[in-house]
């Protein structure tokens, strides 16, 4: 395990942040029209990547000017002494017939797929900016007092000029479990896109406020299935951009097993045995669909039927 920790998709973003640069508004003001920048850009939500090398697209401050994009630009950090930004663009100014004709291998690109397709350090840099652009989008307003905020710091922070408040991107922490009883783990099927694909994935649920996240183990596992856990130990974390959540990876031991099922979240929670969650992981089984590699839940499944826990 590296110092990134497991290093799950989304959540190998090389760039430093530059905690210390961007408290100087006036640097990165002049870094964001600074020739030897670069910029992410994207349009809708979606990020502009190349899908031939499987990475972003990085433009320069003079390919941003000849379209005449002037919207602020969110500060994502520095490699190798150059600042690097992300940047929100319109139809109009990045139509797709024209991007086509300048590279036909670039697309404008949902966070998921950029996950599915990016290079893993790509695609943690594409988590960050789109969890901060869509944090921007929605929150412009002062939740204290109701007057437009302004963006500082790079992007880390929207200040209220009346009221002085200071308002925070949010991430909001999700906990994920695979439950076990000897060789057998119990998974679930959510309504939604679970249920659409018939895929079985570990249970997962917000965290509660005020709790822990071994409280919020057991609630989830005991909400959704009527089963009581033990023994709760963290395995590892990621990002998830959709839309601002941090999956935090969880095995726990079940201390009861019969099935209660929760009708209204779930469609099916059930026992399956290792042997089947083997099979399923490499594609082979014909009863059971487990979520893919982009997913905390792939690994959480794989390391506890290969006995790695
Ligand atoms: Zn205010």
């Amino acid at each position: 395990m590296s110092v990134q920790g497991y290093g799950h998709v989304f959540s190998r973003n090389p760039l430093n942040r530059g905690e210390v640069e961007r408290r100087d508004e006036e640097l990165i003001n002049q870094k964001s029209s600074d020739q030897n920048s670069l910029f992410i850009v994207m349009r809708d939500l979606n990020l502009l990547i190349d899908t031939s090398s499987s990475k972003l697209v990085w433009l320069t401050r003079e390919e941003l000017d000849q379209k005449d994009v002037n919207s602020p630009s969110i500060f994502l950090g520095i490699l190798d002494g150059i600042y690097h930004f992300a940047v929100s663009v319109t139809q109009d100014q990045f139509p797709d017939q024209q991007l086509l004709k300048t590279n036909p291998s670039y697309r404008f690109t949902d966070i998921r797929t950029c996950g599915e397709l990016l290079q893993s350090e790509d695609s943690g840099i594409a988590a960050q900016a789109r969890i901060q652009m869509n944090w921007h989008d929605k929150y412009a307003y002062c939740s204290s007092c109701g007057y437009k905020t302004e963006m500082k710091r790079g992007g880390q922070v929207r200040h209220c000029d009346k009221c002085s408040t200071d308002h925070f991107p949010r991430t909001d922490p999700v906990i994920i479990v695979v439950v076990y009883d000897g060789d057998k783990c119990l998974l679930g099927q959510s309504q939604g896109r679970l249920r659409s694909t018939n895929t079985y994935s570990a249970l997962a649920g917000f965290m509660d406020q005020g709790e822990s996240i071994e409280e919020a183990v057991a609630r989830e596992v005991m909400e959704e299935a009527g089963i009581e856990v033990k023994n709760v130990k963290y395995h590892s974390s990621q990002p998830w951009p959709l839309p601002y959540s941090i999956m935090i990876g969880c095995h726990a031991e079940a201390a009861s097993t019969n099935i209660n099922m929760d009708t209204e979240e779930m469609t099916d929670v059930k026992w399956f045995t290792r042997e089947e969650v083997l099979l399923a992981l490499e594609g082979k089984s014909e009863n059971l669909r487990v979520p893919m590699k982009i997913a905390i839940a792939h690994h959480l499944l794989k390391d506890w039927a290969y006995q790695n826990i």
